[in-house]
């Protein structure tokens, strides 16, 4: 009788292991999935540097964007996939209070609730709808709207839900 009660112990110490290792590999990979979503999350959400230029100004209580300058007013590109969902043309330089004083812009919907917004452009090259690739050049850099210094630059804000986060930190920087 008591050699049975044992064995009925030892069967249930047995069972009780295999359960809780069970969870643990469960545990397990629910762990390595979640990793690799947020990789792949990552991945699709690198915003590529949208103009040539140096940082003149970077993301600061009173400034939640970065500024990037450049003489030779390149083109501006998308930094990712999206939607031009708002634009502002026909803003001429030295009106500073043209576009909310940010001269010229466009603004992007990205994936995952992302947004882009580049501002102080010379002239815009998408329309609102269009379905930009990143890359794809939507304008060219200026100095419309309110401005310091004296070269054009890129006025360039990251959202996320409407959120304004640190594009520095965003960016792919090569
Ligand atoms: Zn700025």
């Amino acid at each position: 009788m008591k050699k049975n009660i044992l064995r009925f112990y030892i069967f249930i110490l047995v069972l009780f292991t295999f359960s809780q290792l069970g969870n643990s590999l469960a545990f397990a990979k629910s762990t390595a999935a979640s990793i690799s979503l947020a990789t792949a999350a990552t991945q699709a959400q690198a915003f590529i540097f949208p103009t040539r230029g140096y940082i003149t100004q970077g993301y600061h209580v009173g400034h939640l964007g970065i500024d990037i300058a450049n003489k030779q007013r390149p083109a501006v590109w998308a930094a990712n996939n999206g939607t031009v969902i708002k634009i502002q043309q026909g803003c001429q330089e030295g009106n500073a209070y043209c576009g909310g004083s940010y001269g010229n812009y466009v603004v992007i919907s990205h994936n995952n609730g992302f947004q882009t917004f580049y501002a102080h452009l010379q002239a815009v090259s998408v329309k609102v709808g269009d379905i930009v690739k990143q890359g794809q050049n939507i304008g060219t850099m200026g100095r419309t709207g309110s401005v310091r210094g004296s070269g054009a630059f890129l006025h360039l804000e990251i959202s996320k839900n409407g959120q304004k986060m640190n594009p520095y930190l965003l960016l792919q920087l090569k």
